[in-house]
């Protein structure tokens, strides 16, 4: 009940004739006039019951909730009668007769009061005691009764001594004690963390201020020297005679335990019900700070398994939530019961291992959690593997505070998620350099573009029988104010990874169309311009930029050739087959880069509408020395020319390759021996000096 009554009664509740003048101005929550036993009825306009006391309740033999909704003059026969509450001054007593269950009537003294914060037009009606002594001794009898029962331990005790006049039932079991030993205790026995000055200035404090109630958490002691916590509501009762202090006190063991739900809520997962992150940071501390002595070794292990998110999206939530659980459950089984196993992420678990005598070893449990996990899980239907990468930090050696070495754990882990290796890795210094600069590199490469930090150069390839220069290949130049010049074997992996390469791969191919627009309207026709290109980019949206390059370039589509590698049709198969034939059809030539190197699959090269094969550097480089790499030269070659393809060779440094090349019919090369990669503006002359034939 959250209304409260404003009342000035005469009496004082059911204190009998003795509370009479208390003169209590009473401006009391509703359930704590309910817990002092006091009676009251509050009525609505038409008189039904809306709430009633159980002090009143039961002083007229009912329970509190048989009599809501009812009639007032069930209790009260001759209700109104010359009762006019409307017109009643607060504060004045009209007596009436009460109707017991029984049948029984007894008189009754009732005053009228308003609720605050509750319909305007509804009543409270206070009960008193009457001179009657037989009915006030029977009235008295009930609300002893109601005291008794009651679920709060309910304390009356007196000021100044603090000795107990009244424990109830509730106070007795739940301290132990007998009830005549209370005769020999005081409140200050039972609630060790009061103090009696305290009480002291508590009983001012309510003395003068009417009506306050004041409210103190407690630590009561059981007789068995246990404690339980409380919420303490002190009040006086209203008598002339002897002040006496009623206190309530409510075990808040079931706030305690809602809070125990909310710590649960705070550093638990709850799903698998393992510690969380937050929990498991705070156990590293504390092994970390238990030990003064620096003794303190172990490991933390960063488990990642990015299926779950997988699995969260096409499987739906319910099963990645059975993953997840099934996980924790082989973790669990995995470690030794003193490790902690913690999930400290949707798709990340935790082991952290406490050695204190030094006997066990991350990498042994890092084998002995991937076999847990390498079986399939059963998911419904579908059997799912999971993929696991785990990243090790030992302390000390990587670190003494908890943050260091958690994330040096995940620097591990990246170091083995940037291999796409499945297994384990333990943190090593070079790795966090390694995995240091590759944040830069990704931070940097992703504001290369609105930075303008990229270029193309140029490389010509040379026709082996005319010595005249066919095509330039577009290479991809990256400048870094911090970083400096970066190969693009380091950062094009990184481009591919990140995404950013179709943004940058548009670029390119709007670049190297723009350069060929321009030698073409230099004259240089016939020089082809090959652009590179990523698996990622191969896709269906790429065939409108590419058409959209040509068309905003002014370009024919011989103009231009695009190099791929085998892995797009590793990766995509049959669709990157199907793009890719849409891309020959549209009369643009296809060459296979770094051919050799990978896959050198005769049937990719057969199934591909390719137009050029070039031959990977390695081959090339000890061409002229090695037989078997030569071997291997003419043996492409002669593959690439029986399917009619045209064979180049790249990375020709000297004129001893060159030779071995002529002699094998090889078709064109590129390279130092001819030219090195040049910028746009020196191409031109470059061009030029080689007497291409002007148009
Ligand atoms: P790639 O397509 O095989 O390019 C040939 C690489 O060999 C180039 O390296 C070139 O500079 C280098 N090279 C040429 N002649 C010689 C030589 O005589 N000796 C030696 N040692 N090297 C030679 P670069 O420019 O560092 O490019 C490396 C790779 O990066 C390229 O290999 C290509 O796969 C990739 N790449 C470059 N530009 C782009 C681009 O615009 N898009 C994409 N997707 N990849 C690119
Ligand atoms: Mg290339
Ligand atoms: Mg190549």
């Amino acid at each position: 009940m959250k209304a409260e009554l404003v009342f000035s009664p005469e009496g004082g509740g059911f204190g009998g004739e003795s509370s009479r003048n208390a003169g209590l101005a009473a401006v009391l929550p509703l359930d704590v006039l309910d817990m002092t036993g006091n009676g009251f009825l509050v009525l609505a306009e038409s008189g039904h019951i809306l709430t009633v006391s159980h002090a009143a309740a039961r002083l007229f033999g009912y329970d509190s909730d048989e009599l809501r909704e009812r009639p007032v003059g069930l209790l009260l026969p001759d209700w109104p009668g010359e009762f006019d509450p409307g017109r009643m001054a607060p504060g004045r007593v009209a007596y009436l007769t009460g109707r017991h269950r029984t049948g029984e009537s007894f008189p009754l003294g009732v005053a009228v009061g308003r609720l605050v914060m509750a319909d305007p037009m509804s009543r409270v009606l206070m009960l008193y005691g009457v001179t009657d002594q037989g009915a006030a001794d029977r009235r008295s009898q009930r609300l002893l009764t109601i005291i008794e029962e009651s679920n709060d331990e309910i304390f009356v005790v007196v000021p100044g001594g603090w000795r107990f006049q009244l424990v109830n039932r509730r106070a007795r079991d739940n301290l132990g004690y007998a009830p005549a030993e209370f005769d020999q205790l005081t409140l200050l026995d039972i609630n060790p963390g009061l103090d009696a000055e305290q009480l002291v200035a508590v009983h001012r404090r309510l003395r003068d201020t009417p009506a306050l109630e004041i409210t103190l958490p407690g630590i009561q002691q059981r007789r068995n020297g246990s404690t339980y916590e409380v919420n303490l509501r002190l009040h006086l009762l209203p008598s002339d005679s002897t002040p006496l202090l009623a206190v309530l006190a409510r075990d808040t063991s079931e706030a305690t335990r809602n809070e125990a739900i909310l710590q649960q809520h705070s550093f638990y997962d709850q799903v698998t019900m393992l510690p969380n992150r937050v929990l498991f940071r705070d156990r590293l501390r504390r092994v970390l700070d238990g030990r003064d002595d620096r003794s303190a070794t172990g490991a933390v292990l960063v488990i990642s398994l990015d299926t779950i998110a997988l699995v969260n999206e096409c499987l739906g939530p319910a099963d990645a939530e059975t993953l997840g659980r099934e996980v924790a459950r082989r973790l669990s089984d995995a470690v030794q019961v003193r490790d902690t196993v913690a999930r400290v992420g949707d798709a990340e678990f935790a082991v952290m291992i406490d050695d204190q005598d030094g006997d066990e070893d991350a990498g042994a449990l890092a084998e002995r959690i991937l076999s847990a996990l390498h079986r399939p899980f059963q998911l419904g239907d579908y059997q799912v593997m999971v993929p696991v990468a785990i990243g090790i930090a030992t302390f000390p050696d990587n670190g003494r505070d908890a943050d260091t070495i958690l994330g040096n754990a995940a620097t591990a882990l990246l170091g083995v998620r940037e291999d796409f290796a499945v297994g384990y890795r333990f943190f090593t210094d070079g790795l966090n350099l390694a995995v240091k600069n590759r944040v830069a590199l990704n931070n940097g490469l992703s504001r290369a573009m609105e930075r303008e930090e990229f270029s193309l150069v140029y490389q010509p390839k040379v026709d082996l029988v005319t010595w005249q220069v066919r095509g330039v290949e577009a290479l991809l130049r990256w400048r870094n104010l911090d970083l400096g010049s970066v190969p693009p074997d380091v950062f094009v992996p990184v481009l591919e990874r990140t995404g950013l390469i179709s943004e940058v791969g548009d670029w390119v191919l709007e670049a190297a169309c723009d350069q060929r627009r321009r030698l073409k309207e230099a004259g240089f026709t016939e020089v082809r311009m090959a652009i590179n290109l990523s698996v990622r980019q191969v896709r269906r949206e790429f065939l409108g930029t590419l058409r959209s390059a040509l068309a905003g370039s002014g370009l024919e589509p011989g103009d231009i050739e695009l190099e791929i590698t085998e892995s797009v049709i590793v990766k995509d198969g049959q669709a990157a087959v199907g793009l890719l034939r849409e891309i020959a059809d549209m009369g643009i030539p296809l060459s296979m880069d770094d051919f050799g190197c990978g896959y050198s699959s005769l049937s990719h090269l057969r199934r591909l509408p390719l137009d050029t094969i070039k031959i990977d550097r390695s081959f090339i480089t000890d061409l002229a020395s090695d037989p078997e790499d030569a071997e291997i030269v003419r043996a492409i070659i002669n593959m690439g020319h029986a399917l009619r393809r045209r064979v180049i060779a790249e990375g020709v440094e000297t004129i001893q390759q060159l030779a071995v090349l002529r002699r094998f019919g090889c078709d064109e090369i590129q390279g130092y021996l001819y030219s090195p990669p040049v910028p746009g503006r020196e191409l031109m002359a470059l061009l030029a000096r080689a007497r291409v034939p002007l148009r």
